[in-house]
């Protein structure tokens, strides 16, 4: 009977909104008809609204690695000098990644948990002024850490080298004014804030980049950024665009121009909030401090339960998957996403329901003291966020 009713609480792949899955059932047009060109070159458009941003927004069909690897090989050459910020799984993608072309890779390191020092970037480019590319992240997924990219930024700023930014799962629910901080590059993908199933990344580029991406030497095809500018420019795409998220997305853009950008990072801080202090409530260890946690997920732990029987437990009784630890956190933490579609309603369920599975996982629960908690902090949110 419920098998359909899917409870998808881990930050990323996120629920569709109903009118979305709408949308991506329109029959499949021809990708060169006018019909489909307007509508390409439309949504490309609309999304500088959500990039904060004057320049050209690309669109490939790929996953949010496929944006992060576009920007490293048009930016990157074998031996270049670049500095990667690095506090989980996704920093150490990046690592991955410029390794991968041949770049000579610095890191500036946090712990897991930890956000980035602003100061001990600003150090090491001055150690470095040769550094050619500075790549962040914004929102770690795997430790629910956001960076300060904005004070990252200015010690970037004072230099030469170019700042790409990971947003792929802040970009549409948390401020990122890309123009107003001089961002150079930032990257998104489609199945995290912005409401979309997986296989779409978005990238946005500065002047600047732009100068570097056409005098880089890394050989490129599919990645080549300087086609997609240049069909852009023509309202298409040099390769088949992935026409049914695209119909997606053109509704997608409906939904936040209709809420606007202020009332979506402040539905996304609500979010937070009421999902941070039911976890306080319940006695459970939160992974980061108030001040680095990122407004799109929250990690749990490290519990003094079995992380893995508390999630198998909400999977069998309720089909609510939330996320576990990558790499070492694995077994240790639990991350609850809460970005994109997701109403206060969401968080409530979500409490209420973990609450359960604490009690039938073993784990010391007081029922209610969570949810009373979300509840409180909902009632007593500064601006009413409501369901419509
Ligand atoms: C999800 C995610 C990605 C992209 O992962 P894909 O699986 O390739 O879509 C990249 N960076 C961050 C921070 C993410 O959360």
């Amino acid at each position: 009977m419920f098998q359909e009713q899917v409870l998808l609480r881990i930050p990323g792949p996120t629920p569709l909104p109903p009118q979305v899955e709408r949308a991506m059932n329109r029959p499949i047009t021809g990708h060169r008809s006018g019909e489909f060109s307007r509508l390409f070159a439309e949504t490309a458009e609309r999304l500088k609204l959500v990039f904060q941003t004057q320049q050209d927004v690309l669109i490939l069909a790929g996953s949010g690695t496929a944006g992060l690897e576009a920007a490293v090989c048009n930016v990157v050459s074998p031996g270049d000098k670049v500095l990667v910020l690095c506090g989980g799984n996704f920093g150490e993608r990046f690592v991955k990644i410029c390794k991968a072309y041949g770049a000579n890779v610095l890191e500036v390191e946090a712990s897991w948990g930890d956000p980035i020092d602003p100061e001990l970037v600003a150090a090491t480019l001055a150690e470095h002024p040769d550094v050619k590319a500075v790549f962040a992240t914004h929102c770690e997924t795997s430790t629910g850490v956001l960076h300060p990219i904005r004070e990252i930024a200015r010690r970037v700023q004072a230099t030469a080298a170019l700042l790409i930014v990971d947003a792929v799962s802040s970009l549409g629910a948390v401020d990122l004014p890309m123009d107003d901080w001089g961002l150079d590059i930032v990257v998104t993908g489609s199945q995290k804030a912005l409401m979309l199933p997986p296989g779409l990344t978005f990238l946005a580029l500065s002047e600047r980049a732009w100068d570097v991406v056409a005098n880089n030497r890394t050989p490129r095809f599919y990645f080549d950024l300087r086609a997609y500018k240049k069909q852009l420019q023509a309202r298409t795409t040099p390769y088949t665009p992935a026409v049914s998220l695209l119909y997606g997305l053109d509704e997608v853009l409906k939904l936040i121009e209709a809420e606007g950008l202020p009332r979506i990072f402040d539905r996304h801080l609500l979010l937070q909030k009421m999902t941070r202090r039911a976890v306080q409530a319940l006695e459970l260890p939160l992974f980061t401090t108030d001040e680095a946690a990122s407004p799109t997920v929250t990690s749990v732990g490290v519990c003094d339960f079995d992380v893995e029987k508390l999630r198998q437990a909400l999977r069998t009784a309720f089909n609510l998957s939330v996320a576990g630890g990558q790499q070492h956190l694995k077994g240790q933490i639990f991350r609850i996403g809460h970005m994109g579609y997701c109403s206060p309603a969401d968080v409530l369920q979500t409490i209420a329901l973990l609450e359960v599975g604490l009690f039938q996982a073993g784990a010391p629960v007081a029922l209610g003291r969570g949810v009373r908690a979300a509840q409180e902090v909902y009632l007593t949110h500064k601006e009413a966020v409501t369901h419509g």
